[in-house]
């Protein structure tokens, strides 16, 4: 069996985490180390390592996780300004392998500058 990762130890409450959302499909929590003033991480509760490995069966719950971008965003106040960021790989800067959405504000974040 492979180790939990910290988002499934987070998940199953054996580590405390800042509690932001919560469904039967995701949990959104404040990131520890926040790279903007509002930080926040919105995770699926089954295993998916990366985007990249998502296939069809998942359709239904990337959907969810969209949506809930949007319900996250209002939920905090940030719904017409925020960046999402999904890392995929360690050579993109992944350092949890299981897959999420960072939520961010507060920063301004671009790509055209
Ligand atoms: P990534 O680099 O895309 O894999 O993002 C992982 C994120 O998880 C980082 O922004 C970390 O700060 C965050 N993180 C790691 N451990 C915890 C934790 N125990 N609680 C909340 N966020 C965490």
């Amino acid at each position: 069996m492979t180790d939990k990762t910290i988002f499934q130890k987070i998940i199953d409450k054996e580590i405390p985490s800042k509690i932001i959302y919560e469904d039967e499909f995701c949990i959104a929590i404040e990131d520890i180390a926040p790279a903007a003033p509002i930080h926040v991480l919105l995770i699926p509760k089954i295993l998916i390592n990366k985007i990249s490995d998502s296939a069809k069966e998942h359709q239904d719950l990337l959907g969810h996780l969209l949506l809930k971008v949007g319900d996250v965003s209002r939920l905090l106040g940030i719904e017409d300004s925020f960046n999402v960021i999904i890392n995929n790989g360690e050579k993109a800067g992944m350092t949890v392998p299981h897959l999420h959405l960072h939520i961010l504000s507060g920063k301004k974040l671009s790509i055209t500058s």
